[in-house]
């Protein structure tokens, strides 16, 4: 069975092609500048790259050429569209309705859309790939997978904020937490490493990468995370804030004479990594000045890692303990120097690196050192093969 995974952004469209006998990925695509002049489709084909420019007014022109490129005798991987048995898409925010992944119908596109207050940016977006693809391809069984639907477990002590309560039975204000795909594929990739059971263990796992998020999954259930009502809350992340006291947003708004949306551009797209440092929001550049000597990037990479030990911290506290740290996503693949960081000093909760296996970027690796009571990992993540097996799970029960 073939599953094709489609990713819609406001003006991109990612895909992929995975075979389901043997998970593999056949073909990766990037379509970007949806909508503005300049579109283009890059393809990836067992590393050969394809790649056209040439103008999509919309996500249906562009998932035309998705299918075209898909096609494509000399540069595609499948015959025609018969071969793709099912798309599953992925979607940001599915609120309190959906605690799984789903077949999309009516009923779930409405679902959808009543969501949108929630997620103004990602779903009317992750909508418009739906949509595209329902139309160029109207016979084929689709399937939306949410960011959200892992955290639904969380109970009300978790998921609630301290505001009246009127705010969450009225308006539904409350955390919902993202990442959810990454969190529960690393926690679960993460026990079968260890040839564990996830339901005997207690475990804590760091997305961290552009957007960062904690998650504590307690017997394979999620029961906290860092992020919130967006993706807005947590840890210092590449452009986002992370949590700040929100009484500091009044005092800034009045002193710089602001409105609350300009204010809400610069926690989310001006500060994290980018604003403290004043360098980049991007991991290796912060790392590189820091080491240049920076100052500014030094203190930002120790908000972040300050940051990440009160989580794991306070979620061991919270499971009564932990079995099992999983480090995933660009970040925690890929920085040695910030899983050390992170670790040190927490050998008082039975957590203790070894420094020789931590020289590993984007491979699972037991991190762990021998007498380290807690079980450190390296679990690269694959959202995308989450999507696909739950496609392929929902559309093989429809037969
Ligand atoms: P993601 O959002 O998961 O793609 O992660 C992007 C982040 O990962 C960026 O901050 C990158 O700088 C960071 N990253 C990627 N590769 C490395 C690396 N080799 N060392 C440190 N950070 C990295």
């Amino acid at each position: 069975m073939k599953i094709l995974i489609v990713n819609a952004g406001s003006s991109s469209l990612k895909y992929q092609v995975m075979d389901m006998t043997d998970e593999s990925t056949l073909a990766k695509g990037l379509i970007e500048r949806i909508g503005i002049p300049g579109s283009c489709l890059k393809q990836t084909v067992g590393g050969e790259k394809y790649m056209i420019e040439l103008p999509m007014n919309d996500h249906i022109e562009a998932s035309k050429q998705m299918i075209k490129a898909l096609t494509d005798p000399d540069h595609g991987v499948i015959k025609s569209m018969d071969d793709i048995s099912a798309v599953g898409h992925r979607v940001v925010q599915g609120g309190e309705t959906f605690t799984t992944s789903t077949l999309i119908d009516e009923a779930c596109i409405e679902a959808i859309k009543s969501n949108i207050p929630l997620a103004p940016l990602h779903n009317p977006a992750n909508l418009m790939g739906i949509k595209a693809c329902l139309q160029v391809m109207p016979d084929k069984p689709m399937v939306a997978v949410f960011d959200t639907s892992f955290h639904q477990t969380m109970p009300p002590q978790a998921y609630l904020y301290g505001f009246p309560i009127e705010y969450y039975e009225r308006l539904r204000v409350r955390r919902y937490g993202f990442h959810g795909t990454s969190h529960r594929y690393v926690s679960k990739r993460g026990a079968q490493f260890l040839g564990k059971d996830m339901r005997d263990l207690r475990i804590i796992t760091c997305h961290l990468g552009n957007g960062s998020s904690i998650c504590a999954v307690d017997k394979g259930i999620s029961v906290d995370t860092s992020m919130g009502l967006t993706p807005l809350e947590g840890v210092l992340m590449g452009t986002r804030s992370g949590t700040v006291d929100p009484a500091a947003l009044q005092f800034i708004m009045k002193s710089d004479n602001i409105d609350i949306d300009e204010m809400l551009e610069i926690l989310n797209k001006k500060s994290g990594f980018l604003g403290v440092s004043g360098v980049s929001s991007d991991m290796r550049d912060v790392e590189k000045a820091a080491e240049e000597g920076n100052k500014h990037a030094q203190v930002a990479l120790d908000m972040l890692v300050r940051g990440i030990k009160k989580y794991i911290a306070a979620y061991a506290a919270i499971m009564g303990g932990v079995d099992v740290i999983v480090f995933t996503a660009g970040i925690g693949e890929n920085s040695p120097e910030l899983r050390e960081a992170v670790l040190s000093g927490m050998e008082f909760m039975g957590i203790s690196i070894d420094r020789e296996k931590n020289r590993v970027r984007g491979k699972e690796t037991d991190i762990s050192a021998e007498n380290s009571r807690v079980k450190l990992l390296v679990i690269p993540t694959n959202e995308e093969l989450v999507i696909a097996r739950d496609t392929k799970e929902l559309v093989s029960e429809l037969a």
